[in-house]
């Protein structure tokens, strides 16, 4: 890939970045891509891009791709270059060897966000059909698992309420656990024009994010609470709902479990649940709870925006349904403006839920152990199906640990380096006998690898990714997979050594067998997706459009569900030793552990990741900007540099997480949301101190 030369013709494609989706004008000069122009015909953007989709192509032809499978019996081996035959057939006999010696449960996989709908498929039905068994994970386990729960659980579908055109007509914009300037900030610009037309604006969060303050924009309350209080803090916006009579009751009346919503009101009115009680737990003062909550249910159409700051906590689940107990208590979901929307941080993250990447469910969501929608899955795959569900990532690193799990694929997910806890995870992988990674480089995981196989990037397939908005968009194919397949190809070889057959041409019939599987997809084909450009779920004979706007007329489980939701303080403490609470986050010119953005133009606006801290708490400890310090956790110690900073608030620190050598989950905890195990990230006691280490 160059940056530079005249375009002779482009391809239209979607940023394989953010969740938003953006679509871009890939432009060529014969076979080489000359630049990404953000496209002006793209829903989900209108013509705007950010630094990293427009810039951050480079990763692709990267110096450091694969482009060769490779196989090696030991971890500790050198690498050996192999055909993809081969590569696949001694991939499918090791982990036939495995089901031999250990039994039919002890392998399984993980996809990956980063890759198709359709690629994501597949390697769900890999698992289902060949394997056996329902092991079957994905990214995001460790990133919006508590969207799936919290929101099925009380609306009936895991995804986005609202579209993003839809915050047009938003009053009252309530950011919670997000930074959508540096996360989604194409999204981010999009609110901030709703905003600057004088929408009102409430930001919870412990650290003050740029949208606080930017030119032109100021949050009406920064609600800035202590990491790990969600539940408190949105518990006590709502007491303020139900003790001053502020309940939409026409619409909690004609919408919703009237049993439910009342013992819910009787929980939620108790003192304990008030913003006095709650302002010593999350620190955040009860006037300002009290004005931000009237502001959210008296201001007009009020739309919530959340991230991973609400998600990856120990009670990352009930903060979910305690913000959609809110939104329904308010009238505030199915209506212009109003919603409850995760802002999903990988490109693919919503479609990879989608399409049955949980070990508990098929595509659209629905339970492995429901006979009706198992024996369809059976009758057009041909094989039998477990009604058992699958284990999580999590419980496959503890059977590994344990010595039950020994076989592993992983799709573009780099877990040694993502996921908590990482001795943990490098001891589960350590443990297995079979780890087959497919990815663009050798990263992290693959140190722990058995089996390489060359993967593809967004360049080199055609596809389709869904963003958070439910937006199915095209992803096409602008130069031939660097490693002879695309990630798709790879995984119907795989399928096929395995003795579970695979024989599709194009990724478009993938997505008809898709639609053929799944309710929620029944109106979606490439040829539907070339004719209007994008599709929001649920398309279907009854949304032949697609569906801009979810829970317009009734919820999707019928009667909107109000949930217990009791704040559980996290079991991470404080306390002498580890006296700081960590908090961690993402900046805009980078992305996630950095595999694709540090290997691009982008690493010169940030060549580290920093230790962001309060001025109090660096002159307690002596700490000067710049200095070197050390970060140490009840999991162990990173060193990175000091950043002081009134950002934070005494007593929290912050970081960043995209570059390997930082090692920031090195010292995150092993604790996680009660419901789907999604790691508590965003919470962990630290102590810093000044070093000299390098
Ligand atoms: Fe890509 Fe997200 Fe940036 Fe859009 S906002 S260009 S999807 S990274």
């Amino acid at each position: 890939v160059v940056a530079l030369g005249t375009p002779e013709h482009s391809v239209v494609t979607t940023c394989a970045y953010c969740g938003v989706g953006c679509s871009f004008k890939a432009e060529m000069k014969g076979d080489r891509l000359v630049r990404m122009v953000p496209h002006k015909d793209g829903k989900a953007n209108e013509g705007h891009s950010c630094v990293k989709g427009r810039f951050a192509f480079g990763y692709a032809t990267h110096r450091d791709r694969i482009t060769r499978p490779m196989i090696r019996a030991r971890i500790t081996d050198p690498w050996r270059e192999v055909s993809w035959e081969q590569a696949v057939s001694h991939a499918a006999s090791e982990l036939r060897r495995i089901q031999a010696e250990y039994g039919p449960d002890a392998i399984g996989g993980i996809t990956s966000s980063r890759c198709t709908n359709e690629e994501t498929f597949l390697v769900q039905k890999m698992i289902r059909g060949a394997f056996g068994n329902n092991n079957v994970d994905t990214c995001a386990r460790v990133c919006h698992s508590p969207t799936g729960y919290g929101l099925k659980t009380t609306l009936g579908t895991s995804a986005g309420t609202q579209d993003f055109a839809s915050v047009a007509d938003s009053d009252v914009i309530l950011v919670i656990g997000a930074n959508p300037t540096d996360g989604h900030p194409v999204f981010a610009s999009r609110m901030k024009r709703r905003l600057r037309e004088g929408a009102r604006l409430i930001v919870a969060d412990p650290r003050r994010i740029d949208l606080v303050r930017t030119p032109h924009v100021q949050a009406d309350h920064h609600l800035q609470l202590l990491p790990g209080t969600n539940v408190a803090l949105v518990n006590a916006m709502a007491h303020v709902v139900v003790t001053e009579g502020l309940v939409a009751e026409d619409y909690v009346r004609a919408r919703c479990d009237l049993a439910e919503f009342e013992s819910w009101a009787r929980f939620i009115a108790q003192e304990r649940n008030s913003p006095e009680a709650a302002e010593p737990v999350t620190g955040v003062p009860a006037q300002a709870v009290r004005e931000a909550a009237r502001l959210y249910a008296t201001g007009g159409a009020a739309a919530i925006y959340y991230g991973l700051g609400v998600t990856e906590h120990s009670q990352g689940s009930t903060t979910v349904m305690a913000m959609a107990n809110l939104a329904m208590a308010t009238g505030n979901i199915g209506r212009p403006g109003a919603g409850v929307n995760p802002l999903r941080g990988q490109n693919n993250v919503q479609g990879a839920c989608d399409m049955g990447s949980f070990p508990h469910e098929f595509s659209g969501y629905r339970h492995v152990s429901d006979d009706a929608t198992r024996e369809m899955f059976e009758a057009i795959w041909g094989v039998p199906l477990s009604a058992e569900p699958g284990l999580r990532i999590p419980n496959m690193l503890d059977e590994a640990v344990g010595g039950r799990f020994k076989g592993l694929f992983v799709q573009g997910e780099d877990i040694a380096q993502s996921d908590p806890d990482t001795k943990h995870v490098t001891a589960g992988l350590a443990a297995m006998e079979c780890v087959i990674v497919q990815d663009l480089f050798l990263n992290e995981t693959a140190k722990y690898a058995h089996v390489f196989l060359p993967g593809s990037s967004f360049l080199e397939k055609d596809g389709t990714f869904t963003n958070a908005e439910r937006r199915i968009n095209r992803v096409r194919r602008v130069m031939a997979p660097l490693g002879g397949l695309a990630d798709w190809e790879g995984v119907m070889a795989l399928s096929n050594a395995l003795g579970f057959p695979m024989a599709y041409r194009h990724p478009g019939e993938v997505m008809d067998e898709i639609a053929q599987l799944t309710p929620t997809f029944a109106g979606v084909s490439y040829a539907r997706l070339e004719e209007v450009g994008s599709l929001q779920w649920p398309c279907n004979e009854d949304a032949p459009l697609g569906t801009p706007m979810m829970h317009v007329d009734r919820f999707v489980r019928g009667k909107g569900r109000f949930m217990i939701t009791e704040f559980v303080p996290t079991d991470e403490r404080t306390g002498v030793n580890f006296p700081l609470i960590l908090t961690t986050g993402r900046i805009l010119s980078q992305y996630n552990v950095g595999a694709q953005t540090r290997r691009t133009e982008n690493s010169r606006w940030h060549a580290e990741d920093v230790l962001e801290i309060h001025p109090f708490d660096a002159e307690l400890r002596g700490i000067r900007e710049g200095e070197l310090v050390s970060l140490e956790s009840r999991s162990g110690d990173i060193a990175l540099r000091a950043r002081i900073s009134e950002r934070m608030q005494p007593g929290v620190v912050y970081t960043t997480f995209h570059h390997a050598s930082t090692g920031a989950n090195v010292i995150t905890t092993d604790y996680s949301d009660w419901a789907t195990n999604c790691p508590e990230y965003k919470v962990t006691a630290v102590q810093v101190r000044r070093t000299n280490r390098p």
